[in-house]
């Protein structure tokens, strides 16, 4: 077997032979791993090739629990494989193992199906948004925003922002924004302003990290320091713009949680969430259903605890800055990389996940 490495891919050769790939999640420099992403190239041989992920034990927050990678195999629709079975050594280290079939000249396997920028070519023909460069991102990348419509100075509709990939690696957000942006289009009478960037990590999201407490910053940790992510720099100035030309009513940000956090959650980093952000996740609740996970709007304790002993300024994650800047509902949505109600879920169910948000978004803009 032959690995290719790629600029966007992410894995490290543990020892792959022909019958087995072995690898590992690269940190790519920085603290956190979690994503993987492998192409590969086989000779024919057994009809199908076992997969082991190595190191799983420090992936970031590591529980054991249902993990259902995904894989290609040569040109054919990605798939999600059977569960890994968790292996463990004598000494206590986790190996993950699953198998998928052979291809006949190349494959690739990956934590969940890949969402890179290519992916957003089909928007144009799929919805109505339009799109406009705003900046550019820490290494010079062009940093793109999808709107409905820009509105105008002053103009009394409720607004809404949106954000995805602050974490590059977390490719689950890309997909309920898919859902999300699909049921917005074409617009329709009543809609609030929406504005979109979907990936403020581009750079991550074409070198293939997984982003979290990436060195120097975490983007989603960086909003109310100056002169800490350009990245930043560039949402906010967007923001400003944006919030001249509606009534800023909500801003959203789609991240993916642990490896095997099951379902749809909604972290807040404040210490109470608004009420008015409370009315939105409630919405959520309901017309999200048995997507929703059992703790399905939650603190996160751990978060909120390494921004402070890091001795980041308050409202250093985006919601709260949202909330802070401009007193509006500012919520967190973490969709599993594995199972949403009780299944491991295909790139529809991830759609799914984003159409009912965007009914919430319809509702709660309506509401007042
Ligand atoms: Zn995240």
């Amino acid at each position: 077997m032959k690995l290719l490495a790629t600029q966007e891919s992410n894995f490290i050769d543990c020892g792959s032979d022909d019958q087995v790939l072995r690898i590992a999640a690269h940190p790519k420099g920085g603290p956190e791993r979690l994503w993987f992403d492998v192409s590969f190239e086989c000779d024919p041989g057994p009809q199908t090739i076992g997969c082991e992920l190595h190191y799983v034990d420090s992936t970031l927050d590591y529980v054991p629990g249902n993990v259902y990678p995904v894989f290609q195999i040569d040109d054919a629709p990605w798939q999600r494989a059977a569960r890994a079975v968790e292996r463990l050594h004598a000494d206590g280290r986790v190996v993950l193992h699953w198998e998928i079939p052979r291809p006949r000249h190349h494959g690739r396997v990956a934590l969940c199906f890949p969402y890179g920028e290519q992916m957003i070519a089909h928007w144009a023909e799929r919805t109505s948004f339009e799109v406009s460069q705003i900046g550019v991102t820490s290494l010079g990348r062009t940093l793109r925003r999808y709107a409905n419509y820009v509105g105008e100075i002053d103009a009394s509709t409720p607004g809404v922002y949106i954000t995805a990939r602050q974490h590059s690696g977390e490719v689950p957000g890309s997909w309920v924004l898919e859902g999300i942006i699909e049921a917005m289009s074409p617009r329709q009478p009543g809609d609030p302003m929406i504005w979109v960037v979907p990936f403020v990590d581009l750079d991550g999201v074409a070198t293939g990290r997984y982003g979290k407490a990436h060195w120097p910053f975490d983007i989603n940790r960086a909003w109310y320091r100056a002169g800490t992510s350009h990245e930043v720099v560039a949402c906010r100035a967007d923001a400003e713009r944006w919030s001249k030309r509606c009534r800023p009513r909500l801003y959203l940000d789609l991240h993916a949680p642990r490896l095997t956090d099951p379902d749809v959650f909604f972290l807040y980093s404040s210490e109470e969430p608004n009420p008015s952000a409370l009315q939105f996740m409630e919405l959520c609740r309901g017309t999200l259903g048995d997507r929703c996970h059992e703790r399905f709007i939650r603190r996160g304790n751990h978060y909120f605890a390494l921004a402070e002993e890091l001795q980041m300024h308050p409202g250093s994650v985006a919601d709260e800055y949202f909330e802070k800047t401009y007193g509006i509902a500012a919520v967190t949505l973490e969709t599993s990389y594995q199972e949403i109600a009780g299944k491991p879920a295909d790139v529809d169910a991830y759609r799914e996940v984003g159409r009912r948000v965007a009914a919430a978004i319809r509702h709660f803009c309506s509401a007042e």
